[in-house]
């Protein structure tokens, strides 16, 4: 199974290494980055599953930076976990009103943070704290990396696998071909817009093979949805 990816994002360094161990005891990876700016840069290099965010951090504040990550229309639903050492009312829901999803008060022990990701992470990424997705007749596994669609197996393709995968995390929305680009290629990679529209044509024959309803909406002019509303 995949591991999520965590970004921590703090500039004590003891509180780093500490997070760092206890975070990879439970299995995830993990990111570091001491300030703002070299958080935003890695995040556009590479989508993390959630950001751990100080709020006290040198030159740009947690909370600016949380803004930034939210201005991104890519990463504008990337989860975040702010930590605080200020327990003020008014300054928890700033925090929470700067578009963080949770934050921890300092000091907090390792596990408390690491219930808290797990927490965020089910109800934000569910497919990520789960053996399997489903939606309508479709069933991903994703230990063993089979889909099946009402029982029968599908094979898939890698990139049509993971193109399914992000469609099944977020069933219902529609998403534009760059969007699916940098979900699914990754930012650092060129693929031509049109690559994708090739990977959905596979995707589709795949899922629909023996003339079954077609579970993929083709949005003109704005891209492609897994919605079974419509067949
Ligand atoms: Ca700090």
């Amino acid at each position: 199974m995949m591991k999520p990816y965590i970004l921590i994002v703090e500039d004590e360094a003891a509180l780093i290494t500490l997070l760092h161990y206890n975070l990879e005891k439970e299995g995830f990876e993990v990111g570091e980055a001491v300030d703002g700016e070299e958080a935003l840069f890695m995040i556009r290099e590479r989508r993390p599953d959630l950001v751990v965010l100080d709020w006290m951090l040198p030159s740009l504040s947690g909370i600016e930076v949380c803004r930034r990550i939210r201005r991104m229309p890519e990463h504008k639903n990337l989860p975040i976990i702010m930590l605080t050492a200020r327990g003020e009312e008014t300054d928890r829901i700033r925090g929470l009103d700067s578009g963080a999803d949770d934050y921890v008060v300092k000091p907090f022990s390792p596990s408390e943070l690491v219930a808290r990701i797990k927490a965020v992470l089910r109800r934000l990424r569910p497919a990520l704290s789960e053996e399997s997705i489903s939606y309508s007749d479709l069933r991903m596994d994703l230990a063993a990396h089979k889909v099946t669609r009402d029982g029968a197996a599908i094979h898939l393709g890698p990139t049509e696998f993971r193109l399914l995968r992000h469609f099944l995390e977020h069933p219902g929305r529609v998403f534009s071909r760059e969007q699916l680009l940098d979900a699914v290629w990754g930012q650092d990679v060129y693929v031509e817009s049109r690559t994708v529209d090739v990977h959905v044509r596979r995707l589709r024959q795949a899922l629909n093979a023996g003339g079954r309803a077609d579970l993929i909406r083709t949005v003109r002019s704005a891209g492609y949805a897994l919605d079974a509303s419509e067949s």
